[in-house]
């Protein structure tokens, strides 16, 4: 099956917004194993529409189409659609029936203009979407499939995993199943050269994603029955284990935040953290997590030496450079004002060049607890907003590793 996929809306032209809808959907495709052969975005004008989907019909058996199902006049796909297969649209009283309930939810009246959303061809069914207004369209017509989904990523992500993703893949006739592994501490590129020998297999594959909090690695299995596919995952997880060892910290939906909760929950430790460098980041991660309430007590945030100093640091330390003993000093702080097992502390060289581009800084992390004190000195280069977010999440996996090593 070839594919193509068509973004549809002036704002994507614009430099406005960027199309995120366009890379989403091209690997939902790879992971079906469709081949996927052109993308293309268009603004919301009728004959350049028309353009782009005669070329599209022409040359693909599967059009995929996000943007331009809203309620106003300058959202024209369905128009588009219609003309391209000459057909015509009418307004489907059961849809128009939904469109009306999920105002009167609202306790709203319905916009007279939502009513084009109600409508259809012959050729098209609508597929649902209770995240908003805009029905898709499934459409079939000599061999081809259209389906237009909304722009609004959440509805489009929405709609696509709960109704074209299953339908695609009975087409297909295969199954596909997924296993995303999770690292931190290695480059893309070391990962990908420890892993060369893996990545290049087509089944199963193994793809790699950078990502804020580490590496991430998907293994997609293609088989006729689950359990096959299942195995075949299984298999290629144990050898990417292998390989990476610690660097992997956790799978599918885990988070190192709720991983790190986890082991402190079973070890009956409480956490406590002091920042500067990373201006709270580390503190809104922890304290996001599920019942973090349970073990982590809370972070204290101070960025300038005065404020160090109230907070009860030395100010002979803190008024030197940013150093590993501030660290060391912040992380025992933490522990003794908040009353916890275990402190972080991270400090950073905030050198005034480094707001400016990539410099080359140096971040400061301290683990103090009872049995074990740790620093650690990171050293690496970036934009400032990510040496703060690296930072925070090499504390993090820091803490998890030291976790894990304590009976
Ligand atoms: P629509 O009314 O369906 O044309 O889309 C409404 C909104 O969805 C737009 O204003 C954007 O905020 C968002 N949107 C549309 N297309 C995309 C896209 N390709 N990527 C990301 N967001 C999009
Ligand atoms: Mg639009």
């Amino acid at each position: 099956m070839r594919a193509e996929i068509i973004s549809i809306g002036t704002e994507l032209l614009m430099g406005e917004i960027v199309d995120t809808n366009t890379p989403y959907l091209a690997s939902q495709l790879s992971l079906l194993g469709i081949d996927l052969y052109f993308t293309s975005a268009v603004g919301d004008n009728a004959d350049r529409l028309a353009g782009v989907f005669q070329r599209a019909w022409q040359r693909s058996d599967l059009i995929l189409t996000t943007g331009g199902l809203g309620p106003t006049q300058d959202d024209i796909t369905r128009e588009a659609i219609a003309a391209l297969l000459g057909e015509k649209l009418e307004v489907n009283p059961e849809l128009k029936r939904r469109i009306e309930e999920f105002f009167a939810r609202r306790g709203l009246e319905m916009p007279q203009s939502n009513i084009r959303q109600a409508t259809l061809i012959p050729s098209a069914v609508a597929i649902p979407n209770p995240q908003g207004t805009a029905p898709g369209w499934w459409v079939e017509k000599e061999g081809r499939i259209i389906v237009a989904m909304p722009g609004p990523p959440g509805e489009m992500q929405f709609m696509w995993q709960n109704e074209v993703f299953p339908r695609l893949q009975k087409r297909t006739g295969a199954i596909i199943l997924s296993r995303m592994l999770k690292t931190f501490g290695l480059s893309e590129a070391k990962v990908d050269e420890l892993l060369s020998d893996l990545t290049s297999s087509s089944n199963p594959t193994l793809a790699t994603y950078a990502k804020l909090d580490g590496i991430y690695l998907r293994i997609a299995a293609k088989a006729e029955r689950p359990e096959q596919a299942r195995e075949m995952i299984a298999r290629r997880e144990a050898e990417v284990r292998a390989i990476l060892g610690d660097a992997v910290w956790g799978v599918d939906d885990e988070t190192q935040e709720g991983v790190v909760g986890k082991l402190l929950t079973t070890k009956g430790l409480s956490l406590a953290v002091a920042e500067s460098f990373t201006g709270g980041f580390l503190t809104n991660i922890l304290a996001s997590a599920p019942e973090s309430q349970r073990y982590f007590k809370g972070g204290l945030i101070a960025t300038t030496d005065e404020a160090k100093v109230s907070l009860g640091l030395d100010a002979g330390l803190v008024s030197g450079k940013a150093s590993a003993e501030v660290a060391k000093a912040m992380a025992a702080l933490a522990r003794s004002k908040l009353g916890a097992d275990i402190g972080i502390g991270i400090e950073g060289e905030s050198a005034a060049e480094a707001a400016t581009g990539m410099v080359p800084g140096t971040v400061y992390i301290a683990i103090d607890s009872e049995q074990i004190k740790i620093h650690q000195v990171q050293s690496y280069s970036g934009r400032l907003y990510q040496m703060r977010r690296r930072a925070a999440y090499y504390a993090l996996f820091d803490l998890m590793k030291l976790l894990k090593s304590i009976s």
